[in-house]
């Protein structure tokens, strides 16, 4: 909170009590449901190297920097993670790493990414997440360093509408425990957080939620950022119009609609 603009605070102030249509929307919490598929873990580590050909495709990568982990179905204490020192496109079933809780590798032999802990803590923080991601998207990274507050200028701005927290302790890597912790806290109960001047952190009950809410939260940046520079923006819609929209774009089934065509347009692409 060190030296920011006062409109920030409208970031982290504590969601608004609210009763969702299909309780989702709990007091003060993004709500994730766990989806009830039957995934096998060799399905779950395709569907991460798919989501991390996916990411390049939509321009989330930085050179080998970025990385996604999902939760071991079966055991909450452990995630499969991305290792470092390859791209987002170029994680194998070979190549994917087991982590528990405590950010130790237990299965695999690649090098693993020094900021494991933003993942190991949210996991130990967020029972509710089955999925973390964090990236360096041009526009967030932008929207951040104005240190103004995310607006509902676009539906993907609904989607982060009271959902999106902000780090503001270190430029830095999220190198130990301590700071994962940090991250873990500026994210609370939310669905995503920036990270000041650095990226994005952004979580859900799925990959497939995680990838395309990434990738609607960097196209509302953008908007707002586009939106900001041509002048002063028109008043938003009215709050119940905007959470209308936000419980409608939120649904698991949307996620994994949008996630399954843009793995076909990878296939097809080759
Ligand atoms: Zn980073």
């Amino acid at each position: 909170m060190r030296g920011l603009d006062p409109r920030i605070h409208v970031l982290l102030e504590p969601i608004r009590t609210k009763e969702g249509v299909d309780g989702r929307d709990k007091p003060g919490h993004d709500g994730f449901h766990v989806p009830e598929r039957d995934m096998t873990h060799d399905d779950l580590k395709q569907t991460m190297i798919w989501a991390g050909k996916v990411l390049v495709d939509e321009g989330q990568d930085d050179f080998t920097r970025g990385h996604i982990s999902v939760r071991v179905p079966g055991d909450p204490s452990r995630f499969y993670m991305k290792p470092h020192s390859i791209g987002l496109d170029e994680i194998t079933m070979d190549n994917i790493l087991t982590i528990g809780l405590d950010g130790n590798v237990v299965a695999g032999t690649a090098k693993r990414h020094s900021e494991v802990y933003i993942h190991s803590e949210i996991f130990k923080a967020r029972a509710d997440v089955a999925c973390v991601l964090h990236t360096h998207p041009p526009y967030s990274i932008a929207l951040s360093a104005t240190g103004r507050p995310m607006k509902a200028y676009s539906q993907p701005g609904a989607l982060f509408h009271d959902s999106l927290g902000l780090y503001d302790d270190t430029i830095n890597l999220i190198r130990s425990p301590e700071t994962g912790a940090g991250v873990a806290r500026a994210l609370g109960p939310r669905r995503a957080v920036l990270l000041k001047n650095h990226g994005v952190v952004v979580t859900g009950a799925s990959i497939e939620e995680v990838v395309i809410s990434t990738i609607m939260l960097e196209n509302a940046a953008m908007i707002q950022m586009i939106a900001e520079a041509a002048g002063t923006p028109a008043p938003e819609f009215p709050l119940a119009d905007i959470q209308k929209l936000k419980h409608d774009i939120s649904r698991p089934e949307q996620f994994k609609v949008n996630f399954d065509y843009l793995v076909r347009r990878a296939k097809r692409r080759g």
